[in-house]
């Protein structure tokens, strides 16, 4: 099954299938790979012992990045992917670690996390995804309910005070409008973070990218 993964210029960590979102453009939906070298459904969630293993098979010096993404929500499984950032750190100091997130943690988890990423994640990428709750809540569906918008706002909010590089994303034209960028790019000014507009990929089924492909 597939762990790691290149995927442009990072090696991606495929942690879980799990997300509490279910969101209408999820690439899940559509497709079994965002890169073409396999299937990225799990046949079991891989434990710490087979991702560090799995890094371990790979030249993390001809990559940029390290980047926990996958087929799921990395943090979904918060304490395999901190040993695994760590055992990066270790093997290649200057490895820049990422983490594509729905910024949902704190709920998953029950508690407050962001302190956690301190010294081991350099980037987490945060779909914003809507200005509005309620287009949120219509496009995530995340179990968590209306509040989840506000959440994932906070968290970003926490993340700033323990990494470096605290990002909001949106998909840029066709999907989202001028307008609907401005109100984003607002939200993220106000909390002090960038705003990053991803390019629309048109999947031949109406479908948008989903934070798990970028
Ligand atoms: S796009 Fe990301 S957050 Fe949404 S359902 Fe898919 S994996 Fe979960």
């Amino acid at each position: 099954m597939v762990i790691t993964y290149p995927y442009k210029s990072g090696l991606y960590v495929n942690l879980t299938n799990r997300c509490p979102c279910a969101c209408v453009f999820c690439l899940r939906q559509y497709a079994p790979s965002v890169t073409g070298s396999g299937s990225l459904w799990l046949e079991h969630e891989p434990s710490e012992e087979e991702v560090i293993a799995s890094l371990d098979s790979r030249r993390l010096n001809e990559y940029d990045e390290v980047v926990f993404c996958g087929y799921g929500e990395p943090t979904e499984r918060l304490d395999v992917l901190l040993a695994a950032a760590r055992h990066v750190k270790g093997m290649c100091p200057g490895k820049k670690v990422r983490i594509n997130t729905n910024g949902l943690a704190d709920l998953i988890c029950g508690e407050p996390t962001a302190q956690k990423l301190k010294g081991l994640v350099d980037t987490v990428s945060i779909s914003l995804n809507s200005p509005d709750p309620d287009e949120y809540l219509r496009l995530c569906r995340p179990k968590f309910g209306i509040g989840s918008w506000q959440a994932m706002l906070d968290y970003a909010r926490s993340c700033k005070g323990y990494v470096p590089d605290v990002v909001l994303t949106i998909v840029g034209s066709p999907v989202t409008t001028p307008e609907v960028q401005a109100k984003c790019r607002a939200i993220a000014d106000g909390i002090g973070v960038r705003l990053r507009v991803r390019p629309y990929e048109n999947l031949g089924s109406g479908a948008t990218p989903p934070a798990a492909a970028d």
